[in-house]
């Protein structure tokens, strides 16, 4: 049977847009049976130039980054794809802070650049179904919230 499919968020500041466009482009044959999210302005893209379905959040700056960072908190999201832009200051980057770091807490995979994307989509453990471990934090059981959310 085929694992379940990967719920994936993939987000680009502007400077790195271009480049997701071609990853996901080199990559769409292992992408498209996956769950696919992004933030407004890279999903529209990422669907023009790819022709993938893609569930789009709010664009970054007026709260999509905000939007995955809670899904990523819910479990509803178990994998980024962010190439953030290292060279020029973003006006939301508390935002952009804040989604890497519920990416770190909730121990997701994350990307920040091709290199790393390559590694993580090639793995084995990609396409095996594995799940990383998701760490028990707070005195609410997982189970019950996701079920109230539902
Ligand atoms: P965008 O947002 O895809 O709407 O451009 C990305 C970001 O800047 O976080």
């Amino acid at each position: 049977m085929a694992p379940a499919p990967r719920h994936i968020a993939l987000v680009a500041h502007d400077n790195k847009k271009a480049e997701l466009v071609e990853w996901a482009s080199y990559n769409k044959g292992s992408l498209a049976p996956h769950t696919l999210y992004a933030t407004g302005t890279t999903g529209t893209m990422l669907e023009f130039e790819t022709g993938l379905k893609v569930h789009r959040f709010l664009s970054g700056p007026v709260g999509g980054d905000q939007q995955i960072g809670g899904r990523i908190a819910e479990g509803r999201i178990d994998m980024l794809i962010f190439f953030w832009d290292p060279l020029e200051a973003q006006p939301h980057d508390p935002d952009v802070k804040a989604l890497l770091r519920l990416g770190a807490l909730w121990n997701i995979p994350m990307a920040s650049n091709v290199a790393t994307a390559d590694f993580i989509i090639s793995s084995p453990l990609f396409s095996d179904g594995y799940q990383p471990v998701r760490p028990v934090i707070g005195p609410r059981d997982w189970e019950d919230f996701k079920g109230q959310q539902d």
